[in-house]
C-alpha cells in the first residue's frame, strides 16, 4: 500500500462516481487515515476499492486487509479519526489477517447502474498510473497474469501430450496384434511348401518382408511412448561386441542383399549391452545406411577401442550425406531432413530411439557427413573391464 497512491485513487474513484466535493474528501481522508496506520506498522496491507450492490442501493466501499498481528485501538489516531469520518465502518480479524472495512451509501440520484458501473471501471483501467508505485504494481500484474496464462497454456498442452502419448500406445498395441497373425499365416503359408507354386512363395516372402517393415514401426511407436513416460526398460549381459557385429552384418546382409557390407574388427571388446536393444540401433543405423545410399555402394563398419575405456563401432556409407545443420537435429524426436521427406520413407523415430538406447547404456552417439559425399554415425559403449558398464 502507498499512502499518497491510497489518496488519490479513492479521491478519483469517489469522483468519477458523481460524489460530491466533500464526500469525496471524506472518503479519501478516511481511507488515507487507515492506510497511514497500517503503512507504519506494516508493506503489506492490501486496499481494495469497491462497488458494493444491495437490492438497488450501492455503496462505495474501501477495504483494507493487514496482518492479525498488528492492533489498532481509539488511542491510534488515524484509527479513531477514520471511524468519526466514516457512516459505516467495520473491524473484523478473521482468517489471520485484519480488515477494515469503510463503506458510503452512494445517492439514487446519481444513478448508479451496471452500464454506467462498467463506463467508470474502463474509464479508471485506462488511466495512466498515478505514481511509479501503482506503475510498478500494474506491470507486476500484468507480469502476474502473462505468466498464470503461460502455466495454464503449459497445463493444457502437458494433458494433450499426455494423452496423444496414451493413444499413440493404444493404437500401436491394437494394430501389433492382427499383424502379428498376419506374420503368423505368412510363416504358416511360406512352410507349405509342395502346396504353394514358386511364384506364391516369393509373393509370401514379400508379405513377410512388408510385415516385419511394419512391426518394426510399431516398435517404434511403442519405444517412443515408453521413452516418454520414462519406462523404457533393459535386460543387460556380457556381450563381446565384434561377434555381435559380425552376428548382426550376417542377418543384415541378407535384409539388404544389394549393398555391399564390410566389416573392419579389433581385439576383444567386452560390453553390458541389452542385445534386443542393440540389435534395433544396429538396424536402425544400418537401414539408414542402406536406404540414404544408392543400392550397390558399400556400407563399413569399424570397431576399435582406441578410445580409452570404450568401445567405438562407426557405419559409414556413400550415400546422400546431409547438411550441418541436419546433423544438428537428426537425433530429434520425429526430425525428418526436408529433402528426404518426399523421396524416401520414414517417420524420424529410429535415431531418437537409438541415440535414446546408447545414452541409457553410458554411451554416446554422433554423426560426420558431407552432403552427397556420405555419412558416419559413430557410437560408443563402455568396455565391461573398465567397471564402468554395469548397471
Ligand atoms: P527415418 O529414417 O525414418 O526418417 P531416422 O530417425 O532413422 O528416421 O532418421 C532421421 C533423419 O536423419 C532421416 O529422415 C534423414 O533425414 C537423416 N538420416 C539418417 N540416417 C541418414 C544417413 N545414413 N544418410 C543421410 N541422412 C540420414
Amino acid at each position: 500500500m502507498d499512502l499518497v497512491l491510497a489518496h488519490k485513487r479513492s479521491m478519483r474513484v469517489a469522483e468519477r462516481i458523481g460524489l460530491t466535493t466533500a464526500t469525496q474528501t471524506t472518503f479519501a481522508t478516511a481511507v488515507s487515515e487507515i492506510a497511514r496506520s497500517v503503512i507504519e506498522h506494516t508493506d503489506k496491507g492490501i486496499l481494495i476499492l469497491a462497488l458494493q450492490q444491495n437490492q438497488t442501493r450501492y455503496s462505495l466501499l474501501a477495504v483494507v486487509t493487514y496482518d492479525s498481528e498488528i492492533k489498532f485501538s481509539n488511542d491510534d489516531a488515524g484509527y479513531f479519526y477514520a471511524q468519526k469520518l466514516v457512516p459505516e465502518f467495520s473491524h473484523s480479524d478473521r482468517d489471520s489477517h485484519n480488515r477494515i472495512e469503510m463503506k458510503f451509501g452512494i445517492p439514487r440520484s446519481l444513478k448508479l447502474d451496471p452500464g454506467k458501473i462498467a463506463g467508470i471501471k474502463r474509464v479508471l483501467s485506462e488511466e495512466d498510473p498515478i505514481n511509479a508505485y501503482e506503475e510498478i504494481k500494474q506491470r507486476n500484474q500484468t507480469l502476474k497474469t502473462l505468466a498464470e496464462q503461460k502455466e495454464e497454456e503449459l497445463r493444457q498442452s502437458k494433458i494433450i501430450d499426455e494423452k496423444k502419448t496414451e493413444f499413440i500406445s493404444v493404437a500401436s498395441h491394437e494394430i501389433k496384434t492382427p499383424i502379428t497373425i498376419i506374420k503368423a499365416y505368412t510363416q504358416i503359408a511360406k512352410g507349405l511348401k509342395n502346396q504353394c507354386s514358386e511364384q506364391v512363395g516369393r509373393l509370401l516372402d514379400k508379405v513377410d518382408a512388408q510385415t516385419n517393415k511394419l512391426l518394426s514401426l510399431i516398435q517404434q511407436l511403442l519405444d517412443i511412448t515408453k521413452i516418454e513416460n520414462g519406462n523404457l526398460q533393459y535386460v543387460k549381459e556380457e556381450v563381446e561386441f565384434n561377434a555381435f557385429v559380425m552376428e548382426m552384418t550376417d542377418i543384415i546382409r541378407h535384409i539388404y542383399p544389394h549393398n555391399t557390407i564390410k566389416t573392419r574388427l579389433c581385439g576383444q571388446l567386452p560390453v553390458y549391452i541389452d542385445r534386443i536393444r542393440m540389435e534395433q540401433v544396429f538396424s536402425n543405423l544400418l537401414g539408414n545406411a542402406a536406404k540414404y545410399s544408392d543400392k550397390n555402394s558399400e556400407i563399413l563398419i569399424i570397431c576399435s577401442d582406441e578410445n580409452e575405456g570404450m568401445a567405438q563401432i562407426s557405419v559409414t556409407d556413400q550415400g546422400i550425406g546431409m547438411s550441418a545443420d541436419a546433423t544438428e537435429r537428426i537425433f530429434d524426436k520425429f526430425y525428418r531432413h526436408t529433402d528426404v521427406v518426399k523421396t524416401h520413407s520414414g517417420l524420424g523415430m529410429g535415431l531418437f530411439v537409438a541415440s535414446k538406447i546408447i545414452v541409457d547404456h553410458g554411451g554416446k552417439i554422433w554423426v560426420d557427413s558431407v552432403e552427397d559425399r556420405g555419412s558416419t554415425f559413430h557410437f560408443l559403449l563402455p568396455l565391461r573391464n573398465t567397471g564402468t558398464s554395469a548397471n
